[in-house]
């Protein structure tokens, strides 16, 4: 049973504001805000490419198929994908690509696009921890984490407990923009002006 793509979006976005606190954002532009939100949510959902009924494949038209064919690949439900292994091949390939892909759009700052990607990424297999599955952190070592350790505290996917999860994220998300309002949108006028 998966986390639905909806719980992971929200829980990459809001990672990704939580570090925009403590990151001063500079002179970022506009382009590199929206190629950076894409990444963040990609991140957010890139894990479940191991599973056969993701979003991800589900959405595309020969998806299931293919996504069957991925998952075997890949070694089935929640495994090197959900992993810090696979955190770090994640982080490799997705530099490379970034590097390769940045001749076409210069204006972007690449870097930022690679942390909002690997923040996505980390609020995934984070957000899965909270489920009764857990998550195989330490592969290739066969054992799965979860927090609580207790698994009983933890949250069934797709049912109450993932919704309460979803609202409890969403309430901070909203007293977070209501709490730095102001400069939010002095930030976003900054931004907008620059670019
Ligand atoms: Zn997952």
């Amino acid at each position: 049973m998966l986390m639905t793509a909806r719980t992971h979006d929200l829980a990459a976005i809001t990672a990704l504001g939580a570090l925009l606190i403590v990151y001063p954002v500079g002179d970022i532009k506009l382009a590199t805000v929206l190629v950076a939100f894409l990444a963040n949510q990609f991140g957010g959902i890139a894990p479940d490419i191991d599973q056969p009924t993701a979003p991800l494949w589900r959405n595309l038209p020969i998806g299931r198929l293919f996504g069957k064919f991925v998952g075997k690949g890949l070694g089935g439900h929640r495994f090197i994908t959900h992993s810090v292994i696979g955190l770090f091949l994640a982080a490799l390939l997705m530099k490379a690509l970034l590097l390769f892909i940045h001749p076409l759009m210069p204006n972007v700052d690449i870097n930022l696009v690679w942390w909002a990607f690997m923040i996505g990424m980390a609020s995934h297999l984070i957000m899965d921890s909270l489920t009764k599955e857990g998550v195989p952190w330490l592969l290739p070592l066969p054992f799965k984490f979860g927090f609580p350790p207790i698994r009983a505290f933890r949250i069934t996917t797709g049912k109450s407990g993932e919704k309460m999860l979803f609202l409890t994220i969403l309430a901070i998300d909203i007293w977070y923009i209501a709490a730095n309002y102001t400069h939010l949108v002095t930030v976003a006028k900054q931004i907008i002006a620059r670019s």
